[in-house]
C-alpha cells in the first residue's frame, strides 16, 4: 500500500470530509513533492510526477484521472474554454476543475450534483433547476451510466443549452449496442451484469442515436488518438476514452 492510500485512510479517520476538502490543496502539495519525478506531466495542474496513483491512475497534484485529463486537454486546446467568459454547467464536478474555473477564469461556472458536498448547487439531472437556453457548455462526465431515465437527462441537457451550445459527455463505452438488463434490479445483480453496483447500463456507440433523439447533433471523437503513445504516457491518458460532443442547433 502506497503513501497516498495510507494517508487518505488516516485523513478520513481523523478529519471530517469538510476539513479534508479545505485542507486538500496543502495535502496535495505534499503529495506532489513526495511523488515528484519526470515520467508524467499532468495537463491539468502541471505537476511532474514519477507515477500516477492507484489503479485509477490519479494525479497526486490534483486528483484527476485519465478521463479528467482528456476532458481538460480538449477543453483547453480545442475549445479554448479557459479564456472564455461563457456560462458552464458542470454536472458531478471534480474539485480541482471547479476550483480552477472559479478562481482562474472568467467563466460563469455552475456545478450541480444530486449528492456531493462541494457542488455549488443540488439537483436532479432529469429535472435540472435551470431555465431554458442559459448555458453555452454542459459537462457531463461518467454520469449517464448511473441514471435510469437517461433519455430525460439528455433532454434536460439539451433544454438548458443555448442554441450553438455544446455538451461534452463521457461514459464508459463498449461495442456498438447499449446493453441494459431490465432484470438487474439489485446492487448485486448490477455488479454482476455491468461490473459496477451503481451502473444501470453499459453504453455502446449507439449512444449517438440516444442523444440524437434528445435533439443533439452528435460526434464521437476518439480524442486520445490525437496524442501519440509517448504523450499518452506523459499525460496518463486512456487510449480507449472517447469524447462525445453534442451540439444544439
Ligand atoms: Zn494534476
Amino acid at each position: 500500500m502506497g503513501l497516498y492510500t495510507v494517508s487518505k485512510r488516516i485523513a478520513r479517520r481523523i478529519w471530517s470530509e469538510g476539513t479534508i476538502i479545505r485542507l486538500e490543496p496543502s495535502l496535495r502539495g505534499m503529495l506532489k513533492i513526495w511523488y515528484a519525478g519526470k515520467r508524467h506531466t499532468c495537463p491539468c495542474c502541471h505537476s511532474r510526477v514519477r507515477r500516477f496513483l492507484t489503479d485509477s491512475r490519479l494525479c497526486p497534484g490534483c486528483g484527476s484521472g485519465p478521463r479528467h485529463r482528456l476532458q481538460w486537454l480538449y477543453l483547453e486546446k480545442e475549445y479554448h474554454l479557459f479564456g472564455r467568459n461563457e456560462a458552464v454547467l458542470d454536472i458531478a464536478s471534480w474539485r480541482y476543475f471547479q476550483r480552477y474555473c472559479l478562481r482562474k477564469t472568467a467563466l460563469r461556472y455552475h456545478s450541480m450534483d444530486i449528492a456531493s458536498r462541494w457542488a455549488l448547487e443540488g439537483g436532479d439531472m432529469t429535472a435540472l433547476p435551470y431555465k431554458e437556453g442559459v448555458f453555452q457548455v454542459v459537462l457531463c462526465s461518467h454520469v449517464l451510466e448511473h441514471i435510469p431515465e437517461d433519455q430525460a437527462a439528455m433532454r434536460e441537457m439539451h433544454r438548458v443549452l443555448a442554441p450553438g451550445g455544446m455538451a461534452l459527455i463521457q461514459v464508459p463505452l463498449q461495442g456498438e449496442r447499449t446493453f441494459e438488463d431490465p432484470e438487474a434490479t439489485s446492487a448485486e445483480d448490477r455488479e454482476r451484469v455491468y461490473g459496477r453496483a451503481d451502473h444501470v447500463r453499459i453504453y455502446g456507440r449507439d449512444i449517438k442515436e440516444r442523444l440524437g433523439r434528445a435533439g443533439f447533433d452528435v460526434e464521437l471523437i476518439p480524442y486520445a488518438e490525437k496524442y501519440d503513445e509517448m504523450d499518452r504516457t506523459l499525460y496518463g491518458l486512456d487510449p480507449e476514452e472517447t469524447l462525445i460532443i453534442g451540439k444544439k442547433h
